[in-house]
């Protein structure tokens, strides 16, 4: 699309870390195997990576058991473990630059996306459950009789947690920071396609206090480690991110083995709904970056654009002009909106669905094609005429592809937007309260974001009704998933 931009941005970045961190220690693999990593611009190898198999996760939960069942973890004071956390975080915000390089590097999203927003987010997490640590606590409960009863929220035990490739950091930050804030340890298995900054920030972990055991990494392949770590009898919960079908797979693992609770964050086909009297510019750049932002691997991201037919003309052609004007090109150099496809297997399936769009007879309006000849990216694509039976109107793509349907009136919007087994988020536009208000009541998903899309606050929970998954992470929401409830119940008088 639109001529890429100028200069390189970045400060050169090395790799220093590529074996499992286990008890404190970079380790090799048990089977002295590993695995490639590649630079999604070029698909060129940047690094080979210890690859992980059940004999490590062993190693790891029986790392991550001993810190739990012997302390320090559990046992340090809640304001000890909140120092760490907190000092953990400055360290991370002086590594800014590096980190977001090495994101970029391994992941090929924009530079400047990931040190001036998720980075600093990432940070903002850890701040934020460092204040929660010392601040859970259960109640004191009037039950009938003369009993003394209170709870205790203690933490799980061992947490296992499965992230994606999408966004490395905040999934990281996501999980390990509630986990930990409640006196919870950790195996965590990133993502095959991006191994690089949960190894290097965890490093970071270390260097801040965090005693040897609670947070162990091993990197390698979901149906190898990720499953073993899923079936472990010695891991009291998982927590995963990443596809329904995955998804599955991971409760099936969990119910099979301990019946350990599981949070899942799923896919998701989030409608994003123009009303009639939205403004119009102001809605096609928020539809524009509902769908696009990370070259459109958001599992919230806003993939059904539904228009009312009186403003849909007008819209359809300024978001085709808008997304004409997306800036495809290298992450690394300045002014770039769009990096590339994370591999070339998430490329051919958007290629394929991209194919898919143009025989089942929706128009394509821009895009549609690969740019250039190595390396994975896709041209900013817009589809209209899109029909809510086509699989492009009811699939996870992935990427970026913009689908733009037609509505009439708002009870016929609602039940268009509802018909699909996913419910994680949507997106409103409007000038009126009462419309907001009916579509926020009416639509079954997880967030509403009403004329904003994408707002990540710390505080604010995410997750999904229906397929796009169980449970909610961030906020007050998400210590629930690291804590069991004890209730101590004693008589009031010696009998
Ligand atoms: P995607 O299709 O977007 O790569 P996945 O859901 O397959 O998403 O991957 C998300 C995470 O789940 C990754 O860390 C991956 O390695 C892991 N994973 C994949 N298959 C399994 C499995 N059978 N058991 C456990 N984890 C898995």
């Amino acid at each position: 699309s639109a001529t890429a931009a100028e200069e390189l941005i970045t400060p050169a970045v090395q790799i220093s870390y590529t074996q499992h961190l286990i008890n404190g220690q970079f380790v090799d693999a048990a089977s002295g195997k590993s695995f490639p990593t590649y630079d999604p611009r070029t698909g060129e190898v940047i690094a080979h990576i210890a690859e992980g198999d059940a004999e490590d996760i062993n190693r790891a939960v029986s790392a991550a058991r001993k810190a739990f069942d012997e302390g320090p973890w559990p046992k340090m004071t809640a304001y000890e473990r909140s120092r760490i956390l907190l000092r953990f975080a400055d360290l991370v915000e002086k590594h800014n630059d590096e980190l977001a390089a090495l994101e970029t590097w391994n992941n090929g999203k924009p530079y400047l996306q990931a040190a001036q927003s998720e980075v600093p987010m990432f940070v903002r997490l850890f701040h934020y459950y460092a204040g929660w640590a010392d601040k859970i606590h259960g109640l004191t409960v009037p039950a009938d009789g003369n009993y003394h009863v209170q709870t205790l929220h203690e933490p799980i035990g061992v947490a296992g947690q499965i992230i994606p490739w999408n966004f490395p950091l905040l999934m990281f930050a996501w999980k390990v920071g509630p986990a930990l804030a409640c006196g919870n340890t950790i195996v965590l298995k990133t993502a095959e396609q991006t191994p690089l900054t949960a190894l290097y920030v965890a490093k970071l972990f270390h260097e801040a206090g965090l005693p040897p055991g609670v947070l162990n990494i091993v990197s390698g392949y979901g149906p190898t480690a990720g499953a073993a770590l899923a079936s472990h009898m010695d891991v009291d919960k998982i927590a995963f991110t990443g596809s329904t079908e995955t998804g599955k797979v991971v409760l099936e693992l969990a119910a099979k083995s301990n019946l350990k609770p599981v949070t899942l964050e799923l896919g998701g086909k989030s409608p994003f709904i123009i009303c009639e009297d939205a403004e119009i510019d102001h809605a096609v750049e928020l539809a524009h970056f509902a769908l696009f932002f990370n070259q459109g691997q958001c599992c919230c991201a806003g993939s059904r654009t539904f228009v009312h037919e009186r403003v849909y003309d007008e819209f359809l052609e300024k978001a085709k002009a808008r997304a004409l004007r997306r800036v495809v090109g290298d992450p690394f150099k300045n002014g770039v909106e769009q990096g590339p496809q994370i591999d070339s297997e998430q490329f051919e399936k958007v290629l394929r669905y991209i194919r898919s769009g143009i025989e089942s007879k929706a128009t394509l309006e821009c895009g549609g094609e690969r740019i250039g000849s190595k390396g994975y990216f896709i041209q900013p694509t817009v589809f209209s005429n899109v029909q809510d039976d086509m699989l492009i109107a009811k699939d996870e793509i992935f990427g970026p592809v913009q689908s733009i349907l037609k509505f009439k009136d708002i009870d016929e919007v609602i039940k268009r937007a509802n018909a699909t087994r996913y419910g994680l988020a949507a997106g409103v536009f409007t000038r009126s309260l009462e419309t907001a208000n009916t579509l926020t009541r009416g639509l079954r998903a997880g967030t509403v974001w009403v004329n904003c899309f994408d707002v990540f606050d710390a505080a604010i929970p995410f997750g999904g009704y229906k397929m796009s998954g169980i449970g909610r992470e961030k906020g007050i929401y998400s210590l629930h998933n690291y804590l069991q409830v004890k209730a101590v119940v004693s008589p009031l008088k010696n009998p």
